[in-house]
């Protein structure tokens, strides 16, 4: 198939160089040359507009920052450029609302449309080993799905225009808040006497369980693999943490829901990102309830 790739960053480089791999015709653009270099080298081919790289496409994905470059990118160009039977992903972490005004601006354009926000980072980008959580018409996530299975692991259709993006934050902020939950407890642990080791052999067999402990664990030595072995260096940043918080209380706001543990991990991930640790780890954050 012959897709357009707009985005081609630390994500959607990797994305459309595995799309290339699986026999794809890929034409990219980004407003990044360094971006466009990588993934040419690797045999996709430079647009020079969205337009130009969307003209004629099968398939259009876009992986940009946020939702004001998504809706620009879709109301100024692709709507317009898409060929009517074309299949239209985004795979951003954009808000809720603006997810679901795309989908049903291209349903209402008689477009196939799907919001595909990813889970795994940079790392499962380069495998293609992603999770993508869809929203849209089933129609559309029937389209997308083959083209979303070449770049992950496992593709989930969560329910129309947005609901890709309401179960990618509700799911981010479980995580925020059971990393802080689960820093707090090996910090007193520490301070009570009980050994990092002993406390994560009890703990991960016990309710106190999470990924936040048993795959990500915040304290070097229990899970050889979690970023605390490499000082928090790499991993899911903090700062992308903090922007997936920050869309769970928006939507929250619009959707009237209590959510006091999200805004508490919300406020805490603010701090340790203006205290400088934006790059770092988001399980990092243990170093700021350390004091
Ligand atoms: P990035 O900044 O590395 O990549 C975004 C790219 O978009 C950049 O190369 C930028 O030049 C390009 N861009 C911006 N505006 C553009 C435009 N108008 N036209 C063409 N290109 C444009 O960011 P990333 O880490 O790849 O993240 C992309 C998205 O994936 C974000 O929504 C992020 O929240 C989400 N995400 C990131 C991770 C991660 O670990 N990095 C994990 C899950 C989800």
């Amino acid at each position: 198939m012959h897709i357009a790739f707009i985005g081609v960053g630390n994500m959607g480089g990797g994305m459309a160089l595995n799309l290339v791999t699986a026999g794809h015709d890929v034409r990219a653009f980004d407003l990044s040359a360094d971006a466009l270099a990588r993934v040419t080298a690797g045999g996709a081919t430079a647009a020079a507009s969205a337009g130009e790289a969307a003209d004629g496409a099968d398939v259009i994905v876009t992986m940009l920052p946020a939702g004001t470059h998504v809706r620009a990118a879709y109301e100024a160009t692709l709507f317009a450029a898409a060929r009517a039977d074309a299949v239209l992903i985004d795979c951003s972490t954009i808000d809720v609302e603006t997810a679901r005004s795309l989908g049903e601006a291209a349903a209402a354009r008689g477009l196939a449309m799907v919001d595909a926000p990813v889970s795994g980072g940079t790392a499962a980008a380069d495998a293609g080993t992603l999770t993508f959580m869809v929203g849209g018409p089933a129609a559309a996530f029937a389209a997308a799905q083959p083209i979303l299975e070449a770049m992950g692991k496992a593709v989930i259709h969560a329910g129309g225009p947005g609901m890709g993006q309401a179960a990618k934050i509700c799911n981010n902020m479980i995580l925020g808040a059971t990393m802080i939950a689960t820093a707090e407890a090996f910090v007193l642990a520490e301070k009570l006497g009980l050994e990092a080791q002993t406390f994560f052999d009890i703990s991960s067999k016990a309710s106190g369980q999470s990924w936040s402990m048993t795959s990500y664990c915040p304290v070097p030595g229990p899970v050889p693999t979690s970023p605390a072995n490499r000082d928090y260096a790499g991993g899911f940043a903090a700062a992308l943490m903090l922007k997936d918080l920050k869309l769970a209380a928006q939507a929250a706001a619009t959707a009237g829901a209590s959510t006091p543990m999200g805004g508490q991990a919300e406020s805490l991930y603010q701090l340790l990102v203006n205290n400088g640790f934006g790059s770092d780890d988001f399980s990092g954050i243990i170093r700021l309830l350390r004091g």
